[in-house]
């Protein structure tokens, strides 16, 4: 089979690789879907990556060993944490709190592949009307978005803001949006501007540069300020930005990836702020984010780019211009 290797400065490869094999509860999926995500800008730009990337992937179970209960033919989304699934996080389906955590793309061989080796456990079985695209949303960058939300427990009429219109904001906001809150978009990219402006319908699109952002947040929300605010760039300025434009007891949810953010704790008191941060989803809630995919959650909008992966070079040069939303390779060579 053919599979794909960053080996830095931002040049890949497309090897031919052995096929896997299955072995006991471990099942072969065909790759029919597979996200490039912002977590592999590191590796395609820095130092490369030695397993195969793509961790965000759906496809068909082609080959089994001893399963428990994975079929041939089965439709599967993966869940990208390989775990024990024994320790108290597994069980409460936190699988990426467990200790023993191992993830397609980096200690395991990922989706940028014609097939994946992967545990039964790790695949979520497909329902017939759920594409395999949109599993491959729902297991990374909606299930991240869904789960940062719901935890912010908006109430409909809410007035919130998306810093950053890339896939995972692209997702905060039509979740937010689809939940009933009236929702305000940061963004610099005119793409991405115009892509929200075009699928999440927000009230405000706000580029973050200018200099009277904090003066329309203040006017639109009649000077309270709004009630969340969600970080999807990883980036300290935009969170220093957010937390201005917090209304009293509002919240901060970080969901964007950086490594510096200094807070002023009085700050924090005099308002009541509360910040969290939220990394990806809990197991349970797969079956939330298909119900509410079924009632009309419009996730697979932020899909702008499909490539096959013999064109993987392209699909990459698109995912760093940042001229795209998600891009998904589409497995077969
Ligand atoms: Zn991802
Ligand atoms: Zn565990």
């Amino acid at each position: 089979m053919f599979g794909v290797h960053f080996l830095g400065d931002g040049k890949i490869s497309i090897d031919e690789i052995p096929t896997p094999k299955p072995n006991g509860k471990n099942v072969v999926v065909k790759v029919t879907a597979a996200g490039i995500c912002g977590t592999d800008r590191h590796p395609l730009l820095e130092e490369g990556q030695k397993t195969i990337p793509g961790h965000e992937i759906a496809g068909k179970i082609v080959e089994v060993d001893k399963p428990s209960w994975a079929r041939v033919g089965d439709r599967v989304a993966i869940n990208c944490h390989i775990t024990c699934r024994a320790c108290e996080h597994c069980l409460n389906g936190d699988l990426y709190f467990c200790n023993q955590l191992q993830v397609p793309g980096y200690e395991w061989d990922g989706g940028f592949a014609e097939y994946l080796l992967i545990p039964e456990d790790n695949c979520h079985p497909l329902l017939d009307d759920i594409s395999y695209e949109t599993g491959a949303l729902i297991v990374d960058v909606l299930g991240t978005a869904f789960r940062a939300v719901k935890r912010a427990g908006l109430k409909p009429g809410d007035q919130v803001a998306v810093w950053g219109a890339g896939p995972i904001g692209f997702e905060a906001a039509a979740v937010a949006t689809f939940l009933g809150a009236r929702v305000a978009v940061f963004d610099m990219n005119p793409y991405r501007q115009e892509m929200a402006a075009k699928y999440n319908h927000p009230e405000l699109i706000l580029d973050p540069t200018d200099k009277d952002t904090e003066a329309k947040i203040l006017d639109w929300t009649s000077g309270r300020g709004i009630e969340v605010g969600f970080e999807c760039v990883g980036n300290e300025k935009a969170a220093h930005q957010a937390l201005k434009m917090i209304k009293k007891r509002g919240i901060l949810a970080i969901i964007g990836v950086s490594h510096s953010l200094t807070v002023d704790p009085w700050e924090m008191i005099q308002r009541e702020l509360t910040i969290y941060a939220s990394r990806n989803f809990n197991t349970h809630e797969f079956n939330e984010m298909v119900s509410m995919i079924r009632k009309g959650l419009w996730a697979e909008k932020v899909v702008t780019h499909r490539y096959p992966l013999k064109d993987a070079e392209k699909a990459f040069e698109v995912f760093l211009s940042e001229n795209c939303g998600k891009i998904i390779l589409t497995g077969s060579c």
